[in-house]
Order: C-alpha cells, then structure tokens, then sequence
C-alpha cells in the first residue's frame, strides 16, 4: 500500500486543558527532531491531529517505527489522502481493503466528519463506501461489532484520509513537559534503558559521559554517542557532554588505597555531574544504578558515594533484574551497541576487588588524599559539549577515520 501520511493522534495530551497547547508544540518538536535526517517529510501540526507527509519513497516503515517511539503520541494510522469526491474515495477504499483482504474476512467502516459543509453525512459515507466494498469484492460480509479489516474514513477541510491501521505509540508525555535533567551515560547497557525510563515522564536529559584516553578508545567515546542517537529518537536532540576523566583517574590511582579506588572515582564523577547540572540549571541526577547489581551499586556504596551532592540522583531501574533491563534495551534498540566490547574508563580502573562495603567516614578520609576541587573544576574546564541528533552515525564515521589510520 502507498501511503500518503502518517495520521498521528494525541489522545490523553488533549484531555490536559490549558497545558494542551504548550504539550503539542513540544510533540510537533520532538517528532521533527526525531525524523531528522530523513528528506522529503513534511509535518503538520495540529490542534486535534499531526500530519506527517511522506515522502513517497522507500522510508514509510521507518517513519512508522519511529513516531511508535515519540512519547506523547497515543496512536498513528497510515493514511491515504484522496481529494473530497465520492469515486476517488471509494475507489481508495476497495483498494485498501483489498489490500488486507482473505477469504471469511469482514470488514467495517467508521467515518468521521469534521467537515461540516462536505456534502454526504457520516451514514451516508459508510453506506456509500460499504456498498462499493460489497460489489468490489463478492463475498465480503459487513461486521460492525468484531470486525477484521476496519476502515477509518476522515473526511476534512483540506481531503479525504483513509487509514486501516492503527498503531499503538509509546504513551507517556513529550520530552521536555518534564522539566530537565543530566543523565550519567556509561556505554553500558543499564544506562540507556534508565535514560529511556526518564524520557517517558517527559524530562529532558542532557547527557554526561566521562572518558579517559588513552585507555579509553575513540570508540568507546563513540559508542556513547551512538547511543545517544539512538536515544535522540526518543527525545529529539540530546546534548552530549562528554568529560576528560584521565587525570582525575590516575591521581586517584596513585594516591587512594585500592579498596577505595572505585568508590572515591565514583564520588568524583557524581560530585561533577552534580556540578556540571548545577551551573546549566536542571533539577536532578538520573543514572542506571539497580540495587545489588555490582559492588558499587549496594546501599552502603550508594550512601558513600552519594554523600558528595544534595542534587536527587535519580534511578529508574533500582529494583529491576538485570534480564528485564535487557528486555527493554532490546526494544529500544540499544542493546547490540552496549555489548560493543569497547572498555570504558570505569572498566579499565576497577580494582580487583572494590570494597562492596565501603565506610563512609573512611571514603571522607581517602579522598582528602587528592585535591577535589581543582581536579573537578580542571575537568569541567575542559569539557567538550555536541549536540546529537536521531539517525547519525558516529561508528561508521569512526571506522572511516581507523581505516584511514591503518
Ligand atoms: P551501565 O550498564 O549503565 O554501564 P553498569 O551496570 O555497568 O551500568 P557501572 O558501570 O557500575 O554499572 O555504572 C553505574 C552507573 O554509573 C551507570 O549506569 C552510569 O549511570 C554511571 N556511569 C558509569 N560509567 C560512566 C561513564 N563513563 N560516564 C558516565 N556515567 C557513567
Ligand atoms: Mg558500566
């Protein structure tokens, strides 16, 4: 079937009163930025309705596949756009229902008329189409309570759409109706289904991601990035803010006893995160952190670590088992990335053995060891800030530059 567009509905954001305005813009927003980097689209947004005209070419199940990601969106019908006569529409309709059409299917038709002045009413649409449909196609029997194939016919100021379809969205609200947050972004695969958790309650993630060449590659740095355009389909553009963590790292290293090592490397992160969400003005930490997961994600190490920031450190996968993080990364479209064996700087100066149980007082004492504050401060000087859109390709751009190198 050749579609002309993609009919979008919004359904409890329009319950949601005088915020309805301000819900939609963000959606008409978030789609664009979702969609980005294919050509030829043209969105409509509307007050009951979006419209996304396709393109006509060969991208229709891709922009299927990634309005079904935009939060916000109840529902979405590929339509058929015909001109308001009644041949045009019939004829559209036989053809869609044929489209679908089994022997012993039955069919219905469900009209809609939001122009008033258009000549036939909704009844009379029905019958004039279900009358075509009957004589089109012998044998088709008409079922209005259960019926297999349901056309939905909506007749418009500016067409007729025709749609036979309707795909469930991902719910939730628009990004950005949330308020804004950082997200600690790992190249892991808990931390982009955390960051997902997030955007699904509207808020904003700027992404932090810390990095220590040369024991971390390009790659690594890379993947985390990929990641975030994996995630940008979700919430339109992510800054991406990536964070020099080698000094901090080897002072570390050199200066704290190795039990430690992982729980003050962890302080230092958090405590820049927290300055870094600070001075751009959001309200909170999200991370992938699930209780009991790992030795740094028990409560006592929570306690050691999170004693460095009054911000909430938010955590959306607390209490999930690892297989159903998996679960979730797999629908996302994260998961075949985050098993990239590419070692990230936490990876690489995780001790043998961290302390599961670090105290707290002692975390205090080993950490006056190095120089907190000029090394957070050295490492927020020197961050590096992108913005990432849905459908780039930094592996690829990546692999291009190794193969160059060799
Ligand atoms: P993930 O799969 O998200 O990496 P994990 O189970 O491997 O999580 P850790 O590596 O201990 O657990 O990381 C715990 C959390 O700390 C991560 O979910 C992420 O929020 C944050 N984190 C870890 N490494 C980094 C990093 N290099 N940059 C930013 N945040 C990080
Ligand atoms: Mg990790």
């Amino acid at each position: 079937m050749k579609y002309t567009e993609i009919m979008v509905r919004y359904g409890e954001l329009s319950t949601k009163g005088k915020n309805r305005k301000d819900f939609i813009n963000r959606l008409g927003d978030n789609v664009r930025q979702a969609l980005y980097g294919i050509d030829g689209l043209k969105i409509i947004v509307n007050r009951d309705r979006m419209h996304v005209r396709l393109n006509g070419g060969q991208d229709d199940d891709k922009v299927i596949n990634i309005l079904q990601g935009v939060f916000g969106i109840e529902n979405l019908s590929p339509s058929v756009r015909v001109e308001k006569n009644v041949e045009d529409m019939q004829q559209m309709a036989v053809k869609m229902i044929l489209d679908q059409y089994v022997t012993g299917k039955t069919f219905k038709i469900t009209t809609k008329r939001q122009d008033k002045e258009f000549e036939f009413k909704t009844f009379e649409v029905n019958n004039l189409i279900g009358d075509a449909v009957l004589e089109a196609i012998p044998g088709i029997k008409v079922d209005v309570k259960n019926p297999d194939i349901e056309l939905r016919v909506e007749i418009r100021s500016n067409g007729i759409y025709l749609s036979s379809e309707t795909i469930k969205g991902a719910g939730g609200f628009p990004v950005g109706t949330g308020g804004r947050a950082t997200m600690m972004l790992s190249g892991g695969i808990d931390s982009p289904v955390a960051a997902y958790m997030g955007m699904r309650r509207g808020v904003k993630l700027d992404m932090i991601h810390f990095y220590s060449p040369p024991y971390t590659s390009e790659q690594a740095l890379a993947k985390a990035k990929q990641l975030t355009s994996v995630l940008a389909q979700f919430s339109g553009n992510i800054r991406f803010i990536q964070v020099p963590f080698t000094k901090i790292q080897e002072e570390i290293k050199e200066k704290v006893p190795e039990g430690y090592l992982m729980t003050v490397q962890r302080r230092m992160m958090l405590k820049i995160a927290s300055m870094i969400t600070e001075e751009s003005g959001r309200n909170g930490i999200f991370n992938g952190e699930a209780l009991g997961q790992v030795a740094s994600q028990t409560l006592e190490s929570m306690r050691a670590i999170n004693d460095v920031t009054t911000m909430p450190v938010l955590r959306p996968l607390l209490s999930m088992d690892k297989t159903e993080i998996i679960k979730i990364a797999e629908k996302i479209g994260t998961y075949d990335l985050s098993i990239l064996p590419f070692e990230d700087c936490c990876t690489i100066f995780t001790p043998p053995a961290p302390k599961t149980k670090p105290n707290l007082e002692k975390t205090r004492q080993f950490e006056k060891n190095i120089d907190v504050e000029s090394l957070a401060r050295e490492a927020i000087d020197n961050i590096q800030i992108t913005t990432i859109h849905a459908n780039e390709d930094y592996m690829n751009e990546n692999e291009e530059i190794f193969a160059e190198l060799l």
